[in-house]
């Protein structure tokens, strides 16, 4: 790229994500811990994420679709990419075992519908295809439920045709685990698997990997933690932000009271005011709902958006700056280590992954940015 990138900027700490890798093991206390990077790596970015997770230690990789698996496997070289494990939430989905095999992929299986593909594919080729299988013990989501478990018992159609490797269930309010619906899946769970063939039995994710050992069995896979976003209701250790945002101001004018800001006067000025037009709209990720909630950061202090959120620009009131203070091309923090991701999703109303995830269409246009100019300009 010849030009100077423009765009908002999106940075990643991977000394950050070291830290909370370690976290996270150590919280596991010695059970293997895989990766979470569905939505590639919650809109981190895959390509930069999941290189720096392997050269950690991390061997296993979970995401949601065979499509995001190849992106990881992409991501990783020669060797490493040989031999890291890979598996898809989301199954077979309609796509071919032969898909999965040919790339060495292993289909968590989302319920008995998945296992006549399987049949076929063992009938194709007499390979057993590496499988996980969902258990669904209260979320309603993916698994096999209740009535279902005799298909997975060891005389069934499921251990002629493949090989189970892992045991998942995910918790409903997997943001608090002592909640009695969680300690309730967790018993069905305990229940379910004992009366299932030995496979590695995981339940523990970012929030329950901190809840103690009763939540650890033989793995645990961890998204958010990674990231440095908490997951729980409950203290979690300090984990630190992996990922912070910059967007650059266009333009400051000082305007008299009574002047509307912004689209169908969303906002007017009650008294003279400063305000700030910054390039960042719903079209990079800013939610709608922002319209005057919430603030920016620049020049070190809390700015309120004023306005709504259009589709590339979003107002702050800056009046509590110095005159001069906040200048056009200056760059306003969006989240990072002034204003956490946390703190501007609850004032849009959503879950930090959510303001996290719509990043996703951000990273790989500030992968060019980070390779034209390395270092994070605040
Ligand atoms: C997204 C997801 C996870 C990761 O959850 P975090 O709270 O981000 O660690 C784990 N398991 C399943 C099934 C998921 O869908």
């Amino acid at each position: 790229m010849n030009a100077t990138y423009d765009g908002p900027r999106l940075a990643l700490d991977f000394d950050a994500l070291a830290h909370n890798w370690r976290t996270v093991c150590a919280a596991g206390m010695g059970q293997p811990v895989g990766a979470v990077v569905k939505n590639d790596a919650y809109g981190l970015g895959v390509a930069a994420v999941v290189p720096r997770l392997w050269a950690l230690g991390c061997r296993e990789f979970w995401v949601a679709t065979l499509h995001e698996a190849l992106a990881v496997r992409h991501s990783l070289r020669d060797a490493a990419a040989g031999a890291a494990r890979i598996l898809v939430l989301n199954g077979l989905a309609g796509t071919r075992p032969e898909d999965f095999a040919a790339q060495g992929l292993t289909p968590v299986l989302t319920g008995p519908h998945e296992l006549a593909p399987l049949a076929g594919y063992a009938a194709r080729t007499g390979a057993r295809l590496p499988v996980a299988v969902h258990l669904d013990t209260g979320l309603t989501r993916l698994g096999f439920g209740a009535a279902q478990l005799p298909a997975l018992q060891p005389q069934g159609a499921l251990w002629r045709d493949a090989q189970v490797t892992h045991w998942v269930t995910h918790l409903g309010r997997f943001h608090d685990p002592e909640a009695p619906q969680c300690l309730l899946q967790r018993e069905r769970f305990v229940e379910w698997t004992r009366q299932l063939p030995a496979a590695l039995r995981s339940i523990a994710t970012s929030s329950s990997v901190f809840a103690g050992p009763g939540w650890h069995f033989d793995h645990a896979r961890v998204g958010s933690a990674l990231w440095g976003v908490p997951a729980s209701q409950r203290a979690t250790p300090m984990l630190r932000p992996v990922a912070s945002l910059h967007a650059p101001v266009l333009r400051v004018a000082d305007v008299p009271a009574g002047t509307e800001v912004g689209y169908a006067g969303s906002y007017t000025t009650p008294g003279p005011r400063r305000i700030a037009t910054v390039a960042l709209g719903y079209g990079d990720g800013l939610p709608f709902s922002l319209v005057n909630r919430g603030y920016l950061v620049l020049a070190g202090r809390h700015v309120p958006i004023v306005g709504g959120v259009a589709m590339g620009m979003v107002a702050v009131d800056v009046s509590a700056c110095a005159p001069g203070e906040v200048r056009p091309g200056m760059w306003a923090e969006v989240y990072g280590a002034q204003q956490s991701v946390q703190a501007l999703a609850a004032a849009a109303g959503v879950a930090a992954n959510v303001l996290l995830a719509l990043s996703a269409r951000l990273a790989p246009r500030s992968a060019a940015w980070q390779e034209e100019a390395p270092e994070v300009v605040a």
